[in-house]
């Protein structure tokens, strides 16, 4: 399942938000989160 980068939580994929940060692909629970992570996409994408 994909993990929230932003909040750590782990969603089912059909219920994430998606985001493509080159080339690759990021799940967001909520818009919040996606909005965090576009803001600051450096303090986030090491995370797995
Ligand atoms: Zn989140």
């Amino acid at each position: 399942m994909p993990v929230d980068p932003v909040c750590g939580i782990e969603m089912d994929e059909s219920l994430a938000l998606v985001h493509e940060h080159k080339g690759k692909k990021y799940y967001f629970c909520c818009n919040g989160c996606r909005k965090i992570f576009i803001k600051k996409p450096k303090k986030y994408k090491n995370k797995s």
